[in-house]
């Protein structure tokens, strides 16, 4: 979830990299009066699915709510995904075939 932008209507805000904004953390903002709201607590459903328990900052309002925040999709794999793959990929060879594509990688070396 750390490399996710959400458009403009989305009410989750997030820019850890814009120079401007010093608050780093995942933003929310109240959807009854569009105020500020601090995420509470979190409950991880799933590794790719939390509820935010949020409170409206705005003294007025008041209004506590869940979001639910949810994994999308990757944009670059990690290091550890290209890993896993090419292991897999490797191993779904035949022996002989291993054997020459590391007797390729060691001569290339
Ligand atoms: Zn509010």
């Amino acid at each position: 979830m750390d490399n996710y932008y959400p458009s403009g209507r989305s009410n989750v805000l997030k820019f850890p990299h814009d120079p401007g904004e010093e608050d780093t953390e995942m933003q929310v903002k109240c959807t009854e009066c569009n105020s500020k709201a601090i995420i509470s607590s979190r409950n991880e459903l799933d590794p790719k699915v939390a509820d935010l328990y949020c409170i409206c900052r705005n003294p007025h309002c008041g209004h506590s709510f869940v979001m639910k925040l949810t994994y999308s999709h990757t944009l670059s794999p990690s290091s550890f995904q290209a890993r896993r793959m090419a292991t897999d990929i490797f191993r779904g060879l035949p022996k002989s075939e291993q054997l020459e594509l590391l007797q390729q990688l060691q001569a290339s070396a």
